[in-house]
């Protein structure tokens, strides 16, 4: 483990690496992406241990959203690579001709990247691989929430990968502040809006950029005229997940009130088909984090109309998923993310309310709608705002590496996944290249009459 007065030094080291240029060809960067792949293959069944310790997470749930996850983005940076390090054509305007011009991604150099614990290896890792991809050194400081997975990830980087090149730095609100205390050529933040602030303020001390992935109240528009079953199901699965710790869960659902009774109906069944009668004897059903977020989450039914579920066992850091039926729109449970498992159901007598309270919020990470109206749909997406939208499922966008994966306002600023996460981690310096020949004269002095017409003709 990295102590606190050894983190400069690793930096320093690090950033020593980077200037030899070690990283920038593109067999150094496949042979580390490919090292990301075999760590993660080879230690399956220490990752889902971890993930089950640390949020009682399933074989299924983690094989899915964190270990075929990684090995799917090291498949795709390594397939579109060389596309993605090449130069990037662009027109050359009449006055500057004979000559090209391009862009050229180049590596920015040595960056941090700073994971949240809800998907500790997924979030820790998806930025790692594009930043390795891009031809960057990098620190990784995996959240120490998710102890345990923060512990093997610490243990198996410098095992499968190159030390001269990264790092992983663990621990908590000390060690954070000490490693933002160093220069780095790019900061990537995963987790909640006051640290991300603490995040933009350190960089802002050297002008180092920073991706902010933040999250927010993500909401879920269910239009009466939809397939009711596959709504359902949809919803259930991505708000369930995990236990409801997935930023991009859909935080609350929007129905009109001639369609809620049934809506609920339907919503209260789908849990029983997924868990049981008693989720918390279902395998399937993760755990809260830890006892402050259960405390934070629990909170947040009180004076509030639930109509299913709404026990816990805090011992168990287990919460039965949970239905509150028209929460009280200022209340805490409604003004704050939840990301825990209660899904509120706001109802509105008209789909036409949707977007004004939609609006009234920050822009969400998420929006989702489900509706078999086109022209609704069009509509609603053209009134509103959000990091990323699906439209009749629930997150499936995580699942296509060609969508950039970021939030917008206050859920986040600027993107990664695929090779919008390449892009991220790379300077995209524009080249113009001319030719000796034809050198006109109309923009050198002494200017003239005749040579501003000239120019005005040209342009
Ligand atoms: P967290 O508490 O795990 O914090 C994230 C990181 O910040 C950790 O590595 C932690 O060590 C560090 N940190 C904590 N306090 C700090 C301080 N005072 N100074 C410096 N560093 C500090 O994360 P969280 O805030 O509980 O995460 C939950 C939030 O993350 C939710 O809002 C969720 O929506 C969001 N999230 C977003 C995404 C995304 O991809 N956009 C993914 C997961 C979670």
């Amino acid at each position: 483990m990295i102590a606190l007065s050894e983190i400069s030094a690793s930096v320093a080291r690090l950033q020593a690496t980077f200037s030899t240029g070690k990283t920038k060809s593109a067999q150094w960067r496949i042979e580390q992406l490919k090292r990301i792949k075999q760590m993660t293959l080879e230690n399956e069944s220490k990752i889902l241990e971890a993930l089950k310790a640390d949020l009682g997470k399933c074989e299924l749930e983690a094989w899915n959203s964190e270990i075929s996850y990684i090995t799917g983005e090291v498949d795709h940076n390594i397939k579109h690579l060389a596309k993605w390090m090449a130069k990037r054509k662009v027109k050359t305007p009449i006055l500057a001709q004979p000559g090209k011009s391009y862009i050229q991604a180049e590596p920015l150099g040595t960056v941090l990247i700073i994971g949240a614990w809800n998907y500790p290896y997924q979030l820790t890792l998806a930025p790692f691989v594009a930043a390795v991809a891009a031809g960057n050194c990098a620190v990784l400081k995996p959240s120490e929430l998710a102890e345990n997975t923060s512990k093997l990830l610490a243990e198996l980087v410098p095992q499968y990968l190159d030390t001269d090149a990264f790092c992983v730095v663990e621990g908590g609100v000390e060690q954070t502040t000490e490693v933002l205390q160093q220069k780095f050529d790019h900061i990537l933040y995963t987790g909640g809006e006051t640290v991300g602030k603490i995040v933009m303020r350190a960089a802002a001390e050297h002008l180092t950029p920073v991706t902010l992935e933040l999250g927010g109240k993500s909401p879920c528009v269910v239009d009466s005229n939809t397939n009711l079953d596959v709504t359902v199901n949809r919803i259930a699965w991505c708000k369930w997940m995990n236990a409801g710790q997935t930023c991009v869960a859909p935080d609350y659902v929007i129905v009109t009130r001639d369609f809620a009774d049934e809506f609920l109906v339907k919503m209260k069944q789908k849990i029983e088909d997924f868990y049981g009668a008693d989720a918390q004897k279902s395998p399937d059903y993760g755990r809260i984090i830890n006892h402050r977020h259960w405390q934070r989450i629990n909170n947040y039914l009180q004076n509030q109309n639930v109509v299913y579920g709404g026990k816990g066992d805090e011992r168990d850091r287990y919460l039965e998923p949970t239905l509150v039926l028209n929460p009280d729109l200022d209340s805490p449970l409604m003004r704050d993310e939840i990301f825990g498992p209660i899904l509120p159901i706001v109802v509105i007598d008209d789909l036409s309310d949707a977007a004004p309270l939609i609006n009234s919020r920050p822009k969400p990470l998420a929006m989702y709608v489900f509706s078999r109206n086109d022209g609704f749909v069009d509509s609603l997406l053209g009134q509103t705002s959000a990091g990323n939208v699906c439209v009749n499922d629930g997150m499936m966008f995580m699942a296509n590496q060609d969508l950039p994966f970021g939030g917008v306002g206050n859920s986040g600023m600027g993107s990664y996944c695929g090779q919008s996460g390449f892009d991220t981690f790379s300077h995209l310096k524009a080249i113009m290249k001319r030719s000796f020949a034809l050198d006109l004269d109309v923009r050198y002095a002494p200017y003239s009459d005749k040579k501003l017409k000239m120019l005005k003709m040209l342009r």
